[in-house]
């Protein structure tokens, strides 16, 4: 499905920004266009995702865990196995390649977990782009790690002190800095969501994902899947998964938000589940708030999907419909965690393990679904420091 051309999905997206990010944005979009009908463009971009990203991830049919959960055949779609450990990289070349078409010295980019960021500045330095993220001084502290992986890569890391020093005020400051610096710079959004036309730019790069997947499921049974599961939190891996096959009616659509300590307590980042339509980042899409306008704090286990918002067309999917929307706690993310763990021998992100977590819940309230594709977005390396710390006994139970 393709945005009008204001950018809209249903009533959802738009271009809610300062007069001077418009010019930007058309920019952008009209590079974009461009490049979709170029040839040479979409050959480069599939040779680097190839040779480069490690790209078709496999789509592995996870024999012990369906057995475990009671029958229904699950397939992992294995995104952890692409270059710096989760899909983000898919994105984060198609962008820096259109920079460089564009003629651009220098991209920029927001992170929170610090996922983005790698991926930005890994695709920077393969592609001899100046880089800097912005990144909140609250967040720099929690993914020291990832900030070291930055710097390690080239990159200017950019402490952002403003607001609640985490991911929604480092996309404020990114922006003040692109309004600065246009000329020379390309801004990198990290998932489906902002302005126009970055839900709709970064979802056709994600979307490998689920093409690919239409391709490798035949390998195994002669139709698609009855239903596709990934994590959501600003939504690109999920998009990416759904979107080739938004017209295959058939097929359901999962997506797994973080439901942190439970949506009662209103301690989460459940933002489809709990939120309301407001305009955050640039676009008109549902983000979680209180009854003044204020973005309310999250909280979530896991860094990647703690964020206020979530991408237009998953608003749109919401509210038409084509998509169910259901929130994991950080309990059943631990759960889901240790579970493909002991099954598989795959260790996940926490972001992923949300969807793998939900899986007990969804088979059982859905007798009828026999195969299930589920996006593992990511490998689980970055958070073992964290688990740690709430696991002190593991590996002790075999
Ligand atoms: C960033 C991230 C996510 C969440 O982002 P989406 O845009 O919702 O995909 C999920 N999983 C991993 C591993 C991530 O790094």
């Amino acid at each position: 499905m393709l945005p009008d051309r204001r950018g809209y999905f249903g009533p959802y997206g738009g271009r809610f920004v300062p007069e001077t990010l418009l010019a930007p944005l058309v920019e952008v979009e009209e590079a974009f266009r461009r490049a979709q009908k170029d040839p040479s463009f979409r050959r480069e971009l599939n040779d680097l995702l190839h040779r480069y990203a490690g790209r078709p991830t496999p789509l592995f049919f996870a024999k012990n865990l369906s057995r475990r959960l009671g029958g229904a055949k699950i397939f992992l779609k294995r995104e952890d196995l692409c270059h710096t450990g989760s899909h983000k990289l898919n994105n984060t070349l198609g962008q820096c390649l259109l920079a460089r078409r564009l003629g651009k010295k220098r991209v920029i980019a927001e992170t929170g977990a610090g996922q983005h960021g790698v991926a930005t500045a890994t695709a920077g330095a393969l592609m001899g782009l100046q880089c800097a993220v912005y990144m909140g001084s609250e967040d720099m502290a929690r993914q020291a790690l990832n900030v070291f992986r930055m710097r390690s890569l080239g990159t200017r890391v950019v402490p952002v002190n403003s607001g609640s020093r985490t991911l929604k005020d480092a996309i404020n400051e990114a922006f003040r800095d692109w309004v600065a610096t246009v000329n020379t710079t390309f801004y990198a959004m990290g998932s489906v969501v902002g302005p126009h036309p970055y839900p709709w730019m970064v979802r056709e790069f994600q979307s490998v994902i689920g093409r690919e997947t239409a391709r490798q499921i035949r390998e195994y049974q002669s139709g698609d899947p009855d239903a596709l599961v990934a994590c959501v939190g600003g939504g690109s891996n999920s998009m990416g998964l759904f979107a080739p096959f938004y017209e295959k009616r058939r097929v359901k659509f999962f997506g797994v938000e973080a439901g942190g300590k439970g949506l009662m307590t209103g301690r989460h980042a459940a933002t489809l589940c709990a939120g309301t339509p407001g305009i955050l980042h640039g676009a008109y899409t549902y983000v979680l708030q209180d009854k003044h306008g204020q973005i309310r704090p999250t909280h979530s286990i896991s860094a990647g999907l703690d964020y206020p918002a979530v991408g237009p067309e998953h608003s749109f999917y919401r509210d038409s419909g084509r998509a169910e929307y259901v929130a994991a706690t950080d309990s059943e993310a631990v759960e889901g965690f240790r579970l493909l763990n002991e099954t598989e021998g795959i260790t996940a992100a926490l972001e992923s393990a949300h969807a793998i977590g939900y899986l007990p819940r969804l088979l059982r309230g859905h007798r009828s679904l026999k195969s299930v594709v589920v996006c593992l977005s990511g490998r689980g390396d970055k958070d073992m420091a964290q688990l740690q710390d709430l696991l002190p006994s593991e590996g002790a139970s075999r």
